[in-house]
Order: C-alpha cells, then structure tokens, then sequence
C-alpha cells in the first residue's frame, strides 16, 4: 500500500505535467538500472571494478587495443542484453499522449529510442555509431567492426571510436544547444535516476530552474538536486514510480 503522502506527491506531480505545455525528462544512469545495467558510481557500480582511465581520449589513442577491448565488454556485449524497463515505456506513453515533449538523456544505451520515444537528445552522445578518427567517416557499430578489435576504418585504416563522450572531450554541439533549448523553455523537468555529479550536464537542470521550469525529481535517494532545485521529490525505483504516474493518466 502507498501511503497517502506518496499518493499526494504523485498526484501533484502528474497535474503539473498536464499542465504544463513543455515538459522535458532529464534521465541518468538509475533510469536504466533495473534494465540490469549497472551505474558508474556507488558500491555495485563499474568503477568499483574497472579504472575508467580506458575511457580518457588520450589512453584511448595509446593503448587502443586494451582499450576497445573493455569498451566491447561494458557496452556492446552486455548493454545488448539489457531490454527497455517500465520507465523507459511509460515516458514513451507520456510524449505519444503529448505530455512530454523531449527527453534529455546521458545515457548511452539506446534504451528510450527502443521503448518508442521519438524526440530524444543524447548529451553523452551514443554507442550506436563508430567515427574514424582520421578522415570522419561514420559506420554503424556492427559485428563486423566489433569482432575485429581495434575495428579499422575501411577507408584510410584510421582508428574507429564510438560516438558516445569520452574523458576530456566536449559535449556534441547539437545535443548542447538542443539541451540548453529545452532548459529554457520547459515548464517541468522530470530527474530520473541522475546523481547531478557529472559535469556539464548537472547544469541543465539548475538552468531549466533558474528559467522557472517546477522540478520533480525520481531516484532511489537523494541527489545534488533534491535539497536544493526539487520541487516534488518522488523517493522510489523509476519503474515503480513511472508505473504509478502514468497510471493516474490512464484511470481519469
Ligand atoms: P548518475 O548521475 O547517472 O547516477 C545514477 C543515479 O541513479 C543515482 O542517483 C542513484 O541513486 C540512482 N538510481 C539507482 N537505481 C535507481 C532506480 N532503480 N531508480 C531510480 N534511480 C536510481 O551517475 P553515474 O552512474 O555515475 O553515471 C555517470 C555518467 O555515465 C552519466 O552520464 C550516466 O548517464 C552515464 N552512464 C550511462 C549508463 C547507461 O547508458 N545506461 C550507465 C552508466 C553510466
Ligand atoms: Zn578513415
């Protein structure tokens, strides 16, 4: 049984994004969680087993073979298995209702896009695509560039890196701008399962607040944001709360 403080909180939460007229979802490492992907940080999370050195741009280009090796490893073979959660379903549902008009996402698992979401900004950039560090040439991440590590471009033999952002390189121009967009003209941000400690993209959220934008926030405990920018925090697993809220659409 929820108690009746949660149903209060959940309640609000969904008459402000019906009300609202643009509401975009901040999403993070947590959302993907119960997909069975782990998060970087805290106790169970990869760094707590792999020094992430492999994913600093210039490690990378000196030791590219130990690095794709761990690179297939975390986020090809396993991040394959992972499927789409309740979460990811019901912020699809949300923006095919249009009630939510864009997600923000760090994440670089393809999870939204394979839950149906349409209009989704990756500020970290994806696992979807390899781009030769020589000459630019793009190619899907297929087998036939994974079995073959380090995968070479079939141009000019350059090296291939995913497309997703590396330690020490800039967010993708696009997603910046798009992101910052929508942290201005949003009425609600939605906070799914972000600590709020990965930098640049922390600041969305404070500029979506500074622009007015009522923030409500999700996670399993608090973030950076909880006591500072949160206007509804909904302390709770992303499935279990997406679940509720869309369901509060669904019965009125
Ligand atoms: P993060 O900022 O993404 O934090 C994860 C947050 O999720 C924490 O606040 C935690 O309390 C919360 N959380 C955990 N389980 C949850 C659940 N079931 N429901 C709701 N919230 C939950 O931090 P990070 O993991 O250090 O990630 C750093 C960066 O790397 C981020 O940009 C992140 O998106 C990216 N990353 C992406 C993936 C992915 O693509 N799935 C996986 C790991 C990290
Ligand atoms: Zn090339």
């Amino acid at each position: 049984m929820r108690s009746q403080e949660v149903n209060n909180k959940l309640t609000q939460a969904a008459e402000l994004i019906k009300d609202s007229k643009h509401t975009t979802a901040f999403t993070g490492a947590g959302i993907s969680v119960e997909s069975g992907i782990p998060p970087f940080r805290g106790e169970n999370g990869l760094w707590s087993k792999f020094d992430p050195i492999f994913l600093d741009l210039g490690y990378f280009f000196k030791h590219p073979d130990e690095s794709w090796q761990l690179i297939k490893k975390i986020f090809y073979d396993s991040f394959a298995q992972a499927e789409p959660n309740a979460a990811h379903y019901a912020l699809a549902q949300l923006e095919q209702r249009g009630l939510l008009q864009a997600i923000i996402t760090q994440n670089i698992d393809n999870l939204h896009q394979r839950a149906g979401s349409k209009n989704v900004i990756e500020y970290h950039g994806t696992t979807q695509t390899l781009t030769c560090t020589h000459c630019g040439r793009r190619y899907q991440a297929s087998t036939k560039f994974l079995n073959d590590l380090p995968p070479k471009c079939e141009s000019c033999s350059g090296l291939l890196k995913p497309d997703f952002v590396f330690f020490g390189e800039a967010i993708p121009e696009l997603a910046q701008s798009r992101s910052l967009q929508e942290a201005e003209i949003a009425d609600v941000f939605i906070l799914i399962g972000t600590t709020g400690e990965v930098q640049p993209a922390s600041m969305i959220p404070i500029i979506a607040k500074k622009n007015h934008a009522k923030i409500i926030e999700i996670n399993v405990e608090k973030s950076n944001y909880t006591d500072s920018i949160t206007d509804i925090f909904l302390n709770g697993k992303a499935t279990e709360i997406m679940r509720n809220l869309l369901a509060i659409y669904l019965t009125n």
